[in-house]
């Protein structure tokens, strides 16, 4: 048949050139070696170290990140992985010698980890340089290669990751854009697709993970909530919370989305809750250099639609030029407010009262599953009834946030929150496949009773050896 060529698009041809290249340095075996892993992870750190304020601009122009902000919470988490990565990766690639049963030997089993191949790491704008970042660590801590999509929503540090990675690093290559290009790059096959963001699009990447049974780890949000009791240091807690809340504007997956207070706490905590507020970010947020603004105008209209409900306690002052939303407290908010229905990520945080601990946990089992819980409580049996009673990525008592920064804590959510997780060795256990290795000797030949014809000794020997419980041996637990 003849007929007019129909044009490619280049994104047509770049995108799946780019994984087949990518599929070509990682089948070549370079990327496999302990030096070659070593090798990038101190370029990555030389990247960061390099480019400092470049990065520290980039997130400003996104988010109007402070400098210090940014180092907390972006710069120097990915450099704390890197180092933790670092000082464990010998240990980490190790394979490990583990016991056979009796009947199988004599033979050694181990379980060793190789990479998977080429990953695809596709991140969010809220924290758009540790969310890109600290999975890669883990993909090439783990010797694969990756195909890196940072969000089109952080474009300024979106374009200086595709400037500086495929420079520093040997197998990274970087997709800049939006749906139609993620949905290109999830057209192509990879050996394991690590997504950050919301359910919705989570639910796209799974379904085109599917086509190709590529692994997948979502790391999603929700409702993150809060309990609080009577026996909570107050003043620290209003502290805790106001940081955990209103660090990047409330825009953080695991910030505190909502408060359950007991009755006979709330006054104490609506009376701690705006003094922390003004004593971080001054009595006009605004002027504050450590305070963000809200990423763009459509979740900056979507927030200032959520403050209809409750009782204004704190903030509530926007400025639409800006996208600035002050910290915002709202008590008394009604359970079927707007503000609860949905994840807030952005600096509002909605009180409601519950009797107690009892009444908080059926509140929350009645809702997603979360991917952090926070309770500040010294009573031992609340602690424990949260503990045993509901579900969630993470549990922390009586502080957010920061059991992101324990890297011996595998970090995702359960259910709505996510699959999988990641963070020190278990990033590397993401990103690697557990190849299990049997080495038997061929004599003397102890597989000799397997083989047909089979005897009434045999058969008793084979019975044995399938179950301790099986009739004829007669044993039982
Ligand atoms: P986002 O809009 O930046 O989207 C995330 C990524 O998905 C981007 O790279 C984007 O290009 C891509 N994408 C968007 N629409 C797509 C589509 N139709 N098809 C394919 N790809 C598409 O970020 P977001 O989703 O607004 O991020 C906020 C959400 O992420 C919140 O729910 C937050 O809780 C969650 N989050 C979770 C974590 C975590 O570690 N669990 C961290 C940060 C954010």
């Amino acid at each position: 048949m003849t007929g007019t060529a129909v044009p490619v698009a280049p994104q047509d041809l770049y995108i799946p050139e780019t994984v087949d290249r990518l599929r070509a340095t990682f089948d070549s075996g370079v990327t496999r070696p302990a030096a070659w892993r070593r090798r990038q992870l101190r370029a990555l750190r030389r990247l960061l170290t390099d480019h400092t304020s470049d990065i520290e601009e980039a997130l400003y122009d996104d988010l109007r990140k402070g400098r210090t902000e940014s180092h907390l919470t972006e710069i120097g988490q990915v450099l704390a992985e890197v180092e933790h990565a670092l000082g464990h990766l010998d240990r980490w690639m190790r394979p490990r010698r583990v016991g056979v049963p009796l009947n199988m030997k004599p033979a050694t089993a181990r379980i060793h980890p190789e990479p998977l191949g080429v990953c695809l790491i596709i991140a969010p704008w809220n924290y758009p340089l540790t969310l890109t970042l600290n999975p890669l660590v883990g993909a090439l801590s783990a010797g694969n290669a990756a195909v890196v999509k940072p969000s089109e929503l952080a474009p300024a540090t979106s374009a200086l990751l595709a400037e500086l990675l495929p420079r520093y690093l040997e197998a990274v290559a970087v997709v800049e854009g939006a749906v139609e290009e993620t949905t290109e790059l999830l057209a192509q096959r990879f050996d394991h697709i690590f997504y950050t963001g919301n359910g919705t699009v989570g639910r796209i990447v799974a379904a085109a993970a599917a086509k190709n049974l590529t692994p997948i780890t979502l790391e999603l949000g929700g409702k993150s909530p809060v309990f609080i009791d009577e026996t909570a240091d107050m003043t620290v807690t209003a502290r805790r919370l106001a940081w955990g809340k209103f660090t990047n504007a409330g825009q953080t997956c695991v910030a505190p989305d909502y408060v359950l207070v007991t009755e006979a706490a709330r006054d104490s905590l609506l009376a701690a809750l705006p003094k922390a507020i003004g004593e971080m970010f001054g009595p006009n947020p605004r002027a504050s250099a450590d305070y963000g603004r809200i990423v763009n105008d459509r979740h900056f209209r979507r927030l200032t639609g959520l403050l209809a409900e409750g009782d204004l306690l704190a903030g509530g002052v926007s400025d639409a030029g800006e996208r600035y939303l002050a910290p915002t407290v709202l008590a008394d908010v009604p359970q079927g407010a707007a503000v609860m229905a949905e994840e807030i990520f952005g600096p509002i945080l909605p009180v409601l009262t519950v009797r107690d601990v009892h009444e908080a946990i059926d509140f929350i089992n009645a809702r997603d599953k979360p991917l952090s819980l926070y309770a500040f409580t010294h009573d031992r049996e609340a602690r424990q009834a949260l503990l045993d009673k509901t579900s969630s990525g993470g549990l922390v008592y009586n502080a957010p946030v920061i059991h992101l920064g324990a890297p011996n804590l595998p970090f995702g959510g359960v259910g709505e929150s996510g699959m999988g997780a990641y963070h020190g060795k278990t990033s590397f256990d993401t990103f690697s496949h557990r190849k299990s290795v049997l080495s038997k000797p061929t004599r003397p030949d102890t597989l000799r009773l397997l083989y047909a014809p089979h005897t009434s000794r045999s058969f008793a020997f084979i019975a044995k050896a399938v179950s301790r419980t099986h009739p004829l041996v007669g044993r039982k637990r």
